[in-house]
């Protein structure tokens, strides 16, 4: 088993940032930073797009982060059909670390708003399959 566990529907079945996966068992989100010039990656990338180096470690996203931005998705992509209508946000967590992620649906949607505090959670999906989402803090 390699990254097709990740999603509700998985585009790739292994790459090179599969320890993502290995992560999200041990209910840890993690992105990648460069160890070259800094750059911090999320999702994780295996190469770096600033200096192009493949010298990348993992770093936590952990703690509490800001939800920036969302918007509520009524009509889904092939295989989403069924979780429609769901929220999507954008929260900014330490070091300025930008998650993008559906929001827990036990959130009410009357109590999300910009600048509200948001964590992280794994999610398993069943069926060997893990994913993550942002939920209140
Ligand atoms: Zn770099």
């Amino acid at each position: 088993m390699g990254f097709e566990q990740f999603g509700i529907v998985s585009f790739t079945g292994s790459t090179k940032t599969e320890k993502f996966l290995e992560f999200l068992k041990n209910n840890e989100l993690r992105g990648t930073v460069c160890t070259e010039c800094g750059a911090k990656f999320f999702p994780p990338r295996a190469d770096c797009s600033n200096c192009l180096s493949d010298k990348m470690d993992w770093f936590p996203i952990s703690g509490e982060g800001t939800l920036l931005t969302y918007t509520k998705a009524a009509f889904a992509p092939k295989g989403f059909e069924k979780d429609v209508p769901y929220v999507l946000g954008v929260a900014e967590f330490e070091g300025g670390t930008k998650v993008f992620g559906r929001i827990d649906k036990s959130v009410s949607e009357d109590s999300i708003k910009p600048g509200m505090r948001i964590k992280i959670k794994t999610v398993d999906l069943g069926e060997d399959r893990l994913s993550y989402e942002l939920t209140g803090a």
